[in-house]
């Protein structure tokens, strides 16, 4: 399979419109017209992944944090980042990441579901789809045809439902001037015409594509339509989300079910063993960045990277912490995508799934516990 399907299957799970600005995700190293056939998945590249990637004969690593992340001035064996690269290229390993696009997709949502949240919110909002109404005005005998045109390119979706429209009837009226070459009336006299005016709703990237489609299909040499922005905007993709469990649970009680949810060792948490906790946000990896965020809407916030000062802080704006460590409440990562893959991979080609092998790389925490 070539590397350029895996990574538009990559895409479809982490879409790159969700990376944060500051981020580098993608494809960091190699050729996309690459043909795959051993993929390893892993949280870091690290030496001794990257090792194993060579050594498993991987064609592709895919890891969540990106190996490349500061610009480079220099590739050379003498660094250890470059090291890693020239070994990677010797052996024609391509490396490809999704981070902050993976965080905002899937990373959050799946943790707080291990947990058994309900009802999950997104915690920082990174990216929220926009939408715009159209609405065009169809002479009668031609409405069907240019709602088609339109639904066809992707107008009219509402969650689960396609080609919703509103078509309401009224009367047109135009006067063609001199230079037309109007589809009804004459030149030099007022036209009224039985149009239908068919509104819709369209999704930021699909709009030039649905108003190309109108416009083509559409009789009139001047068609008469409007855009408009809508302030309600679709549902926000972003970093860490919150949710209820279906009753309240003892800090101590979540800290043991972190533990076992992301089979860590131990945990360290804020506040007290008894205190009863009902809201709960979760942000796998780094999650200080949320906590002014958490604290309006959760009791606890379940994390990793977690230092005194951010948990004090946080504690005194009524939000306890639970650090469950950055590689134990992100590993689960590799997992899941290395299933995702396998699970497309034999959606998109049944004969493949023999041929592409996915698996994990072998990763340990990089802190020893005593
Ligand atoms: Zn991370």
């Amino acid at each position: 399979m070539k590397c350029r399907t895996i990574i538009q299957l990559l895409e479809e799970l982490a879409p790159p419109k969700y990376a944060e600005e500051w981020d580098n995700p993608g494809l960091l190293l190699g050729r996309a017209e690459k043909e795959v056939h051993n993929i390893m998945v892993a949280l870091d590249a690290s030496e001794d992944v990257v090792e194993q990637a060579v050594s498993n004969h991987a064609d592709m690593l895919i890891t969540h944090h990106p190996m490349i992340f500061k610009p480079l001035k220099k590739i050379t064996s003498q660094d250890f980042i470059g090291k890693k690269i020239i070994k990677l290229i010797q052996n024609d390993v391509v490396c490809y990441a999704m981070h902050t696009n993976f965080d905002c997709a899937v990373m959050a949502v799946e943790a707080g579901k291990r947990l058994g949240l309900k009802n999950m919110r997104v915690l920082d909002p990174v990216y929220e789809e926009k939408y715009y109404k159209i609405a065009v005005f169809v002479p009668e005998d031609q409405a069907e045809k240019v709602r088609a045109a339109m639904t066809r390119e992707g107008a009219g979706f509402i969650g689960n439902y396609s080609d919703c429209t509103f078509n309401t009837e009224g009367m047109g009226t135009f006067l063609p001037r001199e230079g037309t070459n109007p589809y009804l009336g004459r030149q030099g006299e007022l036209a009224r015409v039985r149009e239908m005016k068919i509104e819709t709703i369209v999704d930021e990237q699909r709009k030039k594509t649905v108003i190309d489609a109108m416009l083509k299909a559409h009789p009139y040499e001047e068609p008469a339509y409007d855009i408009y922005p809508l302030v309600s905007n679709g549902q926000g993709a972003g970093i860490g989300c919150f949710g209820y469990l279906s009753q309240y649970v003892t800090a101590e009680n979540l800290a043991r079910r972190v533990k076992e949810a992301f089979h860590v060792p131990y945990v360290t948490y804020t506040g007290k063993p008894e205190d009863k906790l009902a809201s709960i946000a979760i942000c796998p990896g780094s999650g200080k960045s949320v906590i002014g965020k958490a604290a309006g809407h959760a009791d606890v916030l379940i994390t990793g990277d977690m230092d005194h000062h951010s948990a004090l802080d946080a504690k005194e704006q009524g939000l306890l912490l639970m650090d469950a460590g950055h590689f134990g409440t992100e590993h689960f990562m590799a997992e899941y995508v290395c299933n995702y893959l396998k699970k497309k991979i034999a959606e998109a080609d049944f004969d493949m799934q023999h041929t592409v092998n996915v698996f994990t790389a072998e990763e340990q925490p990089v802190f020893q516990i005593l």
